[in-house]
């Protein structure tokens, strides 16, 4: 079949590589398995080398359309991330109608599918008659949130963090207001009216793909099925995740792995964007080191300010050795490596010299540990991180998290003794064998009789007749 012949589907996603890689997971699959041709819609603003080469990279039937740029220079450079997003998929309207009406010309275009912040655009595929579902790169629980949550901000006039009780969603454990996603913690903002409107978006899709499958979690996926006639119906296509085969490595991660002991290696990472305080990164650097354990650390500069600093601009060119502790590199060479801004991460997850994760649990992260059955540290920072924390550690049980002090600074005793507790203390040992079961889980979810396989087949079925 002519390429041209193909059902065809168009995805829209944000800005950040965390965005991108799970979308490009699922084109992949609906690629190689179900006979797509797909477009990736992408925002030339914010798009980076590390963007454009990754896709550059995808299957052929895969192609990449840049949209106009957005001009967004009446915003404060320092707005929130959620706030840039929000614009910028408002003010992208008439150019994702025009590159739709033209798609539709041109193939025989299926489904308009985008991530979780272009709900708002829906009614732009819908007026077109084009069948429009998200994909929801996050988990159940937090998708149960943005069903939820609405309902709570008509009924309270609090800060959420001064919550009295914790919310109840279905299916999941009781979530203390102090961890809701952290765009929604300032009522009065911007940011959070943004976040609203994208979470009430959400029902006006056709369906919603979520990034995970029932084992991972089992009430909150029971708990969206139950109350399926309040919203779109639910499709869990998950874990979505990388082969890493094709990721560079360029510092020599792997071969610095192949030297060390099996399972003996802490792999440090906050995600595409995650940064931290200059006071928490020498607390970790000394942590580190204190705990006596091999680590392989993805360092950034720090910033006081905002913990998702390089979220758009991942290559900081700064030499670590500027802000780590004097002669940290070099006391530490036999057992840690260092990395600046950026490592292969699936590569380094499959290795079997790595034996844990201290990660701020972004929701990639997250399945690409549970992937390769390494148990984790949760160390949130922004986003919905800190409920993907509450999940992992009290709910899934494959997570250990450290204390933080009052101001949030977790020191380098803790550190240390969170390390080690993951690496060789009980906890640890519960949480890698619950990680391994829930690896098992995760694989035989996406073999040809797995719900996750047949939940993207209906799917792709649907999308099939539509066009037909
Ligand atoms: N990633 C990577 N190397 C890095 C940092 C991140 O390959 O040094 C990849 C990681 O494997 C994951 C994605 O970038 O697939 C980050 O997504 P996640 O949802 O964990 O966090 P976010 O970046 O969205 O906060």
């Amino acid at each position: 079949t002519k390429v041209t012949e193909l059902p065809h589907i168009v995805f829209l996603t944000s800005p950040g590589m965390g965005h991108l890689i799970p979308f490009a997971e699922l084109a992949t699959r609906l690629a190689c398995h179900h006979g797509f041709s797909a477009t990736f819609l992408t925002f030339t603003n914010f798009s980076s080398p590390r963007q454009s080469n990754f896709l550059a990279t995808l299957h052929p039937n895969i192609s990449t359309v840049y949209l106009p740029f957005i001009p967004l220079d009446d915003i404060p450079n320092n707005a929130h991330l959620v706030t840039i997003l929000g614009t910028l998929f408002t003010r992208s309207v008439p150019h994702v109608r025009d590159a739709l009406v033209s798609l539709k010309q041109r193939t025989r275009l299926a489904a308009f599918v985008p991530d979780l912040f272009g709900s708002n655009l829906l009614p732009v595929a819908k007026e077109l008659s084009v069948p429009h579902y998200i994909f929801f790169s996050c988990n159940c629980m937090v998708l149960l949130f943005f069903f939820h949550f609405p309902s709570l901000h008509t009924t309270t006039t609090c800060e959420y963090r001064d919550l009295p009780e914790p919310f109840h969603l279905p299916g999941c454990l009781p979530l203390p207001g102090k961890d809701f996603i952290e765009p929604v913690m300032d009522r009065k903002s911007d940011t959070y009216s943004w976040t609203l409107q994208v979470m009430r978006g959400h029902t006006s899709a056709q369906g919603i793909l979520v990034n995970s499958f029932e084992t991972l979690e089992p009430g909150a996926s029971k708990a969206l099925q139950n109350e399926e006639e309040k919203h779109p119906p639910i499709y869990l296509v998950g874990p979505l995740i990388r082969s890493g085969l094709d990721e560079a490595d360029e510092l020599g991660c792997v071969e610095w792995l192949d030297q060390q002991p099996n399972c003996s290696v802490l792999f440090v990472s906050f995600g595409s964007g995650g940064t931290l305080s200059m006071k928490q990164t020498t607390e970790l650097a000394f942590g580190l080191e204190a705990s006596g354990h091999r680590f392989l650390w993805v360092v950034r500069c720090p910033n006081d300010s905002d913990k998702s600093a390089t979220y758009f601009n991942v290559e900081s060119p700064d030499d670590p050795q500027n802000y780590l502790p004097e002669s940290f590199v070099n006391r530490n060479k036999n057992k840690g490596m260092v990395v600046p801004s950026w490592a292969p991460q699936v590569k380094v997850l499959s290795h079997k010299a790595t034996g844990g994760f201290l990660s701020h649990c972004g929701w990639n992260s997250t399945l690409e540990s549970v992937g390769h059955g390494v148990p984790l540290i949760a160390w949130p920072l922004y986003a919905e991180q800190r409920m993907n924390a509450l999940m992992l550690v009290d709910g899934a049980g494959i997570a250990v998290r450290p204390v933080a002090l009052e101001d949030g600074v977790v020191e380098r005793g803790e550190v240390a003794r969170i390390v080690c507790e993951l690496m060789d203390g009980e906890r640890g040992k519960v949480a890698r064998c619950k990680v391994k079961e829930l690896q098992e889980a995760g694989i035989s979810a996406l073999s040809p009789e797995g719900p996750s396989h047949l939940a993207l087949t209906k799917v792709a079925n649907q999308w099939k007749v539509a066009i037909n």
